[in-house]
């Protein structure tokens, strides 16, 4: 199968091209210039980020023509591990043989699929469809679950559906009261800060809630400490203290909302004493917080992954929405709950059908009805679909085992650096009869594969994203992708049809989105009235957009949610705590977040020349480091009850004194996080674990 068969998009004729920042999910338009050599330039009429990029996006041209680009098939031989460069046909056959002698012996679930948050929503309405449609396979599940899985959870039980944001991000410049719980927003994706900025201009005041005082807590009115795992406590703190006050909005609890009784019950309990001892944040810190909300007319909570990547994170932002809705936030103007979500399309990437339990249009997969629909759009029979399989970790625990999968295609994720307890994760690959990956570079993952086939980035080809606000973006391919490279699209294409799948797959990214559009009609995240054309006039379309003459839904939750009786829930909640609790042997808290310059694993921004690698270090108080000898730039060693790593320290006075911080970027530090998950999410616990730090 050639590119031109498979209708690779051309790029267009201008030298200039409108599109978007490769990495995180503010998604950032910018103009790209030139063809040999890219170069990036502002667009300031995008509204997003009005033509701020942070320094990974300025220096995104860097991976394009990067000499470690993959141009070529490769497969390893497993005896000797050396590589061998093969002909498409001959990959994508060989893929197709090795899947099907799975298949044979260990039936359709022998074989799985994982995708990745970064995915556009082409590539993983696709990668969904391959699974279902052409391997027959529940078996499939993407990154994103580790990245804002419980938010998803809990925004979908407590207000009727998951849309990151659901207003778009320059409303927080017009709140009273901002609180970021577990957002390092102003490292993670600067150009929003601005947003921040303007809010404070304007007379809103600013509240960080994070275990360290990062970059974003220094633009505060107000920072708070708790230890990490705490924010569920500190929630139920600021719920006490809005009751005993009186500033519960008893008319909107009452027209908008059910549940309330319950929880204003149980958060009796948490006085903020209590909370003291639980989080150790002030009691006088948890009253001025509380005061400052009582005091908002128009209050934004946010939470990102501090406060969700936990195993008790669903019922952490469970506790969040019940502050924002006891205060009668959601659903007003330039107010109410939001998620930053974190990959370049973790949104989209999870509402068209990679996850288990999922199908395009955020449908459950075990709904006969939206099975008919989708199978409808399909051309295939409703019960040949396959149902719910393994959540992410669960499925690479799985691999190799006697009930679990034994091959496994992964498209853009780099697991055996970001997938909690790493080394097991690891060892679980090695087990498989066949690893295939789909990348642009020889990541950590793909150096484990028996085959792996080089693939398109994203200036190179044409796809929808959809941002952190819900906002359908648009990236366009700016200039052709190198001789002997091929889109995920073509990738998936070529496999369906070699493994005699009943229905055709096109490999043109327009023709994916308007078959995505048609399964996603009627679903929550409904794209029906979405198409490039629109998204190209109007800075992107905000979903549900049901028909061509919708004007899409920046906004929701005006009058009503959408639950069955329109109204919100309430939810009540108990504090757990981590899953491991510090202890003689490990007496700290370990946990783990991101550095500006680089972006998730790393496999990208780890080799643009242009921003500064200076790999894992550990952060330290001085009061520990004292304690244990140990000065600014020596060696640590980091140890939890799974492994060890030895980074250089660094001593600041910006995190606990009982809490060791390392970036994730690199490989080391996810083989010592823990894998409990959350019940309901499946989300492991990334952001804390019990750990030690010697000098070393
Ligand atoms: Fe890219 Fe995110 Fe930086 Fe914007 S904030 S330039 S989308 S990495």
């Amino acid at each position: 199968m050639t590119p031109a068969t498979t209708g690779r998009p051309s790029p267009p004729t201008v030298t200039a091209t409108e599109t978007h920042c490769p990495y995180c999910s503010l998604q950032c338009g910018m103009r790209l210039e030139g063809r040999r050599t890219t170069t990036v330039q502002p667009w300031a009429e995008f509204p997003v980020n009005e033509g701020g990029l942070c320094r990974k996006g300025w220096t995104a041209t860097g991976l394009l023509g990067h000499r470690e680009r993959l141009t070529t098939p490769l497969v390893r031989d497993r005896a000797t591990g050396a590589w061998s460069a093969v002909s498409w046909d001959g990959a994508l056959d060989l893929v197709a043989q090795r899947l099907r002698a799975v298949q044979a012996a260990h039936g359709p679930d022998g074989v799985a699929v994982f995708g990745g948050g970064g995915l556009t929503n082409e590539k993983a309405y696709s990668l969904g469809k391959l699974a279902r449609v052409a391997l027959g396979t529940s078996q499939v599940d993407y990154n994103g679950r580790w990245c804002m899985s419980s938010a998803a959870s809990a925004s979908t039980r407590a207000l009727g559906i998951d849309r990151g944001l659901p207003f778009p991000l320059v409303d927080v410049e017009h709140a009273d009261v901002v609180v970021l719980v577990g957002s390092n927003l102003a490292e993670t994706m600067p150009p929003a800060a601005r947003h921040l900025d303007r809010c404070r201009e304007n007379g809103g005041r600013v509240v960080v809630v994070d275990p360290r005082r990062t970059p974003t807590a220094d633009r505060a009115d107000l920072l708070l400490q708790p230890v990490p795992g705490g924010d569920l406590a500190l929630a139920l703190g600021v719920l006490h203290l809005l009751v005993a006050g009186g500033h519960v909005d008893e008319e909107y609890v009452a027209t908008r909302t059910v549940g309330w009784e319950s929880v204003r019950e149980a958060v009796a309990a948490w006085w903020p004493e209590r909370v003291e001892r639980v989080t150790g944040v002030a009691a006088d810190e948890v009253r001025a917080l509380a005061d400052l909300l009582a005091a908002g007319e128009r209050v934004v909570v946010l939470t990102a992954r501090g406060a969700e990547q936990h195993a008790q994170g669903s019922d952490t932002v469970l506790a969040w929405i019940d502050v924002a809705l006891a205060l009668g936030m959601p659903g007003k103007p330039y107010a109410g709950y939001g998620c930053l979500t974190g990959q370049g399309n973790g949104q989209g990437g999870r509402e068209h059908g990679q996850k288990a339990d999922q199908l395009p249009g955020y449908r459950l997969i075990d709904d006969p009805a939206a099975r008919a629909h989708v199978a409808a759009v399909w051309g295939v029979e409703p019960d040949s679909l396959p149902g719910r399989g393994r959540s992410a970790y669960e499925l690479l625990e799985a691999l190799g085992t006697e009930d679990g999968p034994r091959a496994l295609l992964v498209h853009g994720s780099n697991i055996v650096v970001s997938a909690p307890h790493a080394t097991r994760v690891q060892e679980r690959l090695e087990s498989l009869d066949l690893l295939v990956v789909c990348d642009l570079v020889m990541s950590e993952t793909a150096a484990l594969a028996d085959v792996v086939l080089p693939v398109t980035q994203w200036a190179e080809e044409t796809g929808t994203m959809t941002n952190l606000e819900g906002r359908v973006v648009l990236r366009q391919a700016h200039r052709p992708a190198p001789d002997g490279v091929r889109s995920d699209l073509e990738v998936i294409a070529g496999l369906a049809e070699r493994m005699g799948s009943p229905v055709p797959f096109s490999a043109d990214p327009e023709e994916v989105f308007d078959e995505l559009g048609r399964a996603s009609a009627g679903g929550r995240a409904d794209y029906a009235g979405i198409t490039y054309d629109r998204i190209r006039a109007e800075h992107g379309v905000f979903w549900p957009c049901p028909s061509a003459d919708h004007p899409g839904t920046p906004r929701l939750f005006a009058d009503s949610f959408p639950t069955p009786d329109g109204r919100a829930r309430f939810h009540t909640v108990e504090h757990r705590g981590p899953a491991e609790a510090p202890c003689g042997d490990y007496p700290l808290h370990l946990t783990t977040g991101r550095v500006l310059a680089q972006y998730q694993s790393g496999a990208q921004t780890r080799r643009v020349r242009d921003l500064p690698d200076d790999g894992a270090f550990a952060e330290l108080h001085p009061l520990l480091a004292a304690r244990i000898g140990v000065a600014d730039g020596m060696a640590v060693r980091v140890t939890t009850r799974r492994g060890s790593l030895r980074v250089p320290a660094r001593v600041v006075t910006t995190i606990r004194p009982d809490t060791v911080f390392v970036p994730f970027h690199w490989l080391g530090v996810n083989r010592l996080v823990n894998d409990a998950l959350d019940p309901a999410s499946r989300m492991p616990e990334f952001k804390v674990c019990a750990a030690r730090v010697e000098a070393g």
